[in-house]
């Protein structure tokens, strides 16, 4: 890649729990991306959930960030331009983006119940990976598409889920550096996902792609587990007058039985690897491998 000084990559880590080495390759593929281009690495920490985030687990990501040679120049604890780089201090940009699409119609309320959607949950389409991320969600139905909402000029999302209405049909087609063009099909890879939810919380897909914007990131670079993720939030930025990223996914690292190690309960975590007494150039060494044989 040619230098590019308004190359703006980012990292974008969610706290719920220790980093581990499949997290340690895509970061560092996007750490030596943005040098390459002689740009600006942000570091995002993606702490929405207050289910799953947790304050010890934000604190030792900077540190086994650091301890790894990850440098960023802007994030939580240096500031920057596009402070706060906590998503869990940036609601009031969620809110504007839910109030946008609410004002275009791009989305709707979702009573639907965890019970009823799981007892209506298609299979994953065949040929597809069968493992999703957490930030995937099964095919929507569309049981609450039509329903008339009885709340009119709604000041607040709270209360219900709050899902992005897709084109049935629509194919969705990117360019990714590493894999070339690749395609999704709306209402039959994805349906219509959630952009907020019933607890209050703004959904991983919204938050994602009202920072990337905010942040003026240039290029995101993550696992190629986020394809699907990467089609939807290209929808959304459309309906939200953005413009799109460049993408890069990173292959997912799998063990020696082809697992793939985020998988992996006993998957090492880099704290405990640094325990053992590894040095960064040997995790650098050991995701390297491919496939990774952890011996
Ligand atoms: N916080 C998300 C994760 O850890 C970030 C995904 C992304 O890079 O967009 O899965």
């Amino acid at each position: 890649m040619s230098g590019n000084k308004n190359y703006r990559g980012r990292i974008a880590p969610s706290p719920s729990g220790l980093l581990h080495l499949g997290h340690a390759a895509t970061f560092l593929q996007a750490y030596e991306r943005a040098i390459e281009a002689r740009g600006v690495l942000v570091l995002r920490d993606e702490d929405l959930d207050p289910d799953r985030s947790q304050a010890q687990f934000a604190a030792a990501m900077l540190e086994d960030l650091r301890w790894l040679g990850i440098q960023w120049q802007e994030g939580p604890d240096v500031g920057g331009p596009h402070a706060p780089y906590r998503q869990s201090e940036r609601r009031e940009h969620y809110l504007s983006a839910w109030q946008a699409l609410y004002r275009a119609g791009a989305i709707y309320p979702c009573t639907c119940s965890r019970r009823e959607l799981a007892s209506v949950a298609q299979a994953p389409h065949e040929g597809e990976a069968n493992e999703v991320n957490e930030n995937d969600e099964p095919l929507y139905p569309g049981t609450c598409r039509q329903a008339i909402d009885t709340v009119t000029n709604r000041a607040s999302p709270a209360g219900v889920n709050w899902r992005f209405r897709v084109l049935d049909g629509e194919t969705i087609t990117f360019h990714d550096a590493r894999l070339g063009q690749v395609h999704f099909a709306a209402g039959r890879d994805f349906g219509d996902f959630i952009v907020w939810r019933r607890d209050d919380v703004p959904a991983y897909q919204l938050a994602c792609v009202v920072d990337d914007n905010a942040m003026q990131i240039t290029e995101v670079v993550r696992g190629e587990d986020l394809l699907k993720s990467t089609a939807r939030q290209i929808l959304l930025a459309r309906a939200l007058g953005y413009a799109s990223p460049s993408w890069f996914h990173c292959a997912l690292l799998v063990d020696q039985y082809g697992q793939r190690l985020a998988k992996r309960h006993d998957v090492l975590s880099l704290r405990s690897l640094r325990e053992s007494g590894h040095t960064p150039a040997d995790v650098r060494a050991m995701i390297t491998v491919a496939p990774l044989g952890l011996r």
